[in-house]
């Protein structure tokens, strides 16, 4: 009886205590859509790095909150579904001090450019959504293309652990490698990377300190050049005369046949300087699959000529020489995935004729093949894919020399990459500027 006793005390101390979970929950209101991340890390570890994980993704049902903008109250409503599951999620007793972060990126900003008011309203009703659950409500913004950016970099550097690695006494007295971070959206891109040589242009430097280390940090983020935008942007240099209505567009596939209104394309503040006054009211765009023309098309949306520093991206932006390896996620995580050219070991110059091949495919073809696929994106891939090689190689200057040190990244670790974890670390002063001080020999 005695030994019974005795083992069965043994197995009751051996059980692990219920581990102490936080959670925090971040809204990517992005210009396509809505998607709703959950994370949760062990409270008592809350400084050391990797510790935050996602648990959850929603993505939230139809377009993005500015596509609201006729109709503010339903953007909140369409919240509501996502919301309903981060209740289901996360343990009961944790929602009141779980924070929620809503951030709005590109699209937003496009509409607060055309219209401050509506963009307001449209933030105040995402705002009472989230206001009405049982979490801590801590704010819905516009964020800026520098912070989108920054808190890319900070997410993908987290989850791979960069931060603290070198963190001994020997890894302290130099800087640790971190990724540079390529992240493209619908309607803006974002490019940030460590770089030694001096930043000539202040609003794309950025200072950070991590875990005991400084970082000095270039970014920049292009309004109007997320894939959507330079789509549009794409098809608007060769809107024709009032007499026709029809444009034979390289970019997508032939026998591939799409109808738009102009008034819709034009709606966009990134085609104010392309609008003609005597365009249709309506275009049909009929494809003609071909990578060569729709790269020289594309490549109209770069300006490459004036620079006044001592170098620059395009468009007038300073940008150092590339530096390091880089993340490349979002928009081009998903059409590289498609095009199945996100293996390291493929060389640009097999990566062009990989994206040729499909830009000349049959659109009939193409559909028959991928039946399940949203046709907006699969009929778009071609377009998608040259625009990608065009920002890289044309705009930011990658080439067959340096293409190898873009990873395409999905998910690192399980949580995708993007900037909401970054944001929720940062606002949640999870990442402390100095590395906390642990004695040797410790039992800490
Ligand atoms: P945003 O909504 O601004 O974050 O931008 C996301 C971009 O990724 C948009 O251009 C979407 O069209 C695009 N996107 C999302 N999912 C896919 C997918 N499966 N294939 C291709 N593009 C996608």
């Amino acid at each position: 009886m005695g030994a019974v006793a005795l083992i069965t005390t043994a197995v009751v101390q051996n059980k692990p205590l219920p581990k102490n979970m936080k959670y925090g929950i971040v809204l990517d209101a992005g210009s396509s859509h809505t998607s709703v991340y959950i994370y949760e890390w062990p409270a008592e570890k809350e400084n050391d790095t990797g510790v935050v994980q996602q648990i959850d993704a929603c993505k939230v049902d139809g377009n993005g909150i500015s596509s609201y903008a006729h109709d503010p109250p339903v953007a909140g409503l369409s919240l509501q579904k996502c919301m309903d599951k981060a209740r289901e999620v996360i343990p009961e007793q944790q929602q009141r001090e779980t924070p929620v972060y809503l951030g709005a990126t590109a699209g937003m900003r496009l509409l607060r450019l055309n219209n401050a008011t509506l963009a307001d309203e449209v933030l105040s009703s995402v705002g009472s959504t989230l206001r009405s659950y049982p979490f801590e409500f801590q704010g819905a913004r516009i964020i800026t293309g520098q912070e989108e950016g920054a808190y890319g970099w900070i997410t993908i550097n987290y989850l791979l652990g960069n931060f603290l690695e070198n963190s001994g006494w020997l890894g302290r007295l130099k800087q640790s490698a971190t990724f540079g971070a390529l992240d493209l959206g619908g309607a803006s891109t974002q490019i940030t990377f460590v770089s030694k040589k001096e930043i000539e242009s202040q609003e794309n430097s950025l200072h950070f300190r991590l875990y005991g280390k400084s970082y000095d940090v270039y970014t920049h983020s292009y309004l109007c050049y997320g894939k959507d935008q330079a789509l549009r942007r794409q098809i608007a240099y060769t809107i024709p005369d009032a007499n026709n209505s029809t444009i034979l567009d390289p970019c997508f596939n032939s026998g591939y046949r799409r109808n738009t209104s102009t008034k819709d394309l034009y709606s966009s503040p990134c085609i104010a300087q392309q609008r003609i006054s005597t365009a249709p009211s309506n275009i049909e765009i009929k494809g003609t699959g071909n990578y060569q023309l729709c790269k020289q098309k594309v490549e109209m949306i770069f300006n490459k000529t004036q620079c006044t520093y001592s170098q620059c991206s395009f468009n007038g932006i300073f940008q150092p020489n590339l530096e390091g390896e880089f993340g490349a996620f979002s928009a081009y995580y998903f059409v590289m995935d498609f095009l199945k050219l996100t293996n390291e070991k493929i060389s640009l110059e097999r990566v062009k004729e990989a994206v040729k091949t499909h830009c000349s495919r049959p659109w009939e073809e193409v559909l028959k093949e991928f039946p399940k696929i949203k046709e907006k994106y699969l009929s778009e891939y071609c377009f998608s894919g040259t625009y990608i090689l065009s920002l890289l190689e044309n705009g930011f200057g990658f080439n067959s020399e340096n293409w190898k040190d873009i990873s395409f990244l999905g998910k690192i670790k399980g949580s995708d990459a993007g900037w909401t974890l970054g944001y929720m670390l940062n606002l949640t002063n999870m990442i402390p500027a100095e590395l906390p001080y642990s004695p040797p020999l410790s039992h800490g």
